[in-house]
């Protein structure tokens, strides 16, 4: 049964003398890269551009560096259910959880949080399904790319790059749903 249109016969016919010289095809190819090639030098579609001072606006919904968030109050809001570990084909984040004690009130939102949270950037495939797993909108994907490292070490990313700083909040309102603007409104979590 097919459920779909998408799929396409290919055809096993024989080649041709032609197609078997294989030189057609090749000058072809050539044709198209000189054609390109000449367009950017000649013409006025540049293809690139002065990264990193100029930068390619991005979709809002682009899956770049994700970031932890707080709540209005500056708690943390990670409450370490470890459902974005779960959820994670690439298995890139790990966390510990910890019990918030009576001095931590205004640190941490819920009475557990990730005391370690670190996400492997060699390993994510920036799908976002963390984003969407997370009953806390505490996790989000930004616009922000990761940066070169000179080691793979570096590419674990730990709380203190993924969580929010307190005077530097990260907006994601582009990010959020309608759903989970309105259950954020109606927590006062936003
Ligand atoms: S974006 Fe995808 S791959 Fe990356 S940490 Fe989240 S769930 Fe894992
Ligand atoms: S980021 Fe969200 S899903 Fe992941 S452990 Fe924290 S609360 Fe749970």
């Amino acid at each position: 049964m097919k459920l779909t249109d998408r799929s396409k016969v290919v055809s096993n016919k024989k080649m041709t003398f032609g197609e078997r010289l294989y030189i057609p095809a090749v000058l072809k190819g050539m044709g198209i890269t000189m054609r390109h090639a000449a367009k950017s030098v000649f013409g006025d579609g540049v293809a690139t551009i002065q990264y990193p001072e100029e930068v390619r606006p991005r979709v809002k919904v682009w899956r770049g560096l994700h970031v932890l968030k707080r709540d209005d109050e500056g708690r943390e809001r990670c409450t370490a259910c470890g459902l974005c570990a779960v959820i994670c084909p690439a298995e890139a984040i790990t966390m510990t959880a910890a019990e918030r004690t009576k001095d931590e009130m205004d640190l941490y939102r819920e009475e557990k949080y990730a005391s370690v949270y670190e996400i492997n950037m060699l390993r994510c495939i920036f799908c976002g399904l963390c984003e969407e797993a997370c009953p806390k909108s505490a996790i989000y994907l930004t616009d922000r790319l990761v940066p070169v490292e000179e080691n793979r070490g570096s590419f674990v990313y730990g709380k203190d790059k993924l969580v929010e700083k307190i005077n530097e909040r990260i907006d994601v309102s582009e990010r959020q749903t309608e759903l989970q603007r309105e259950s954020l409104e109606k927590k006062s979590l936003k």
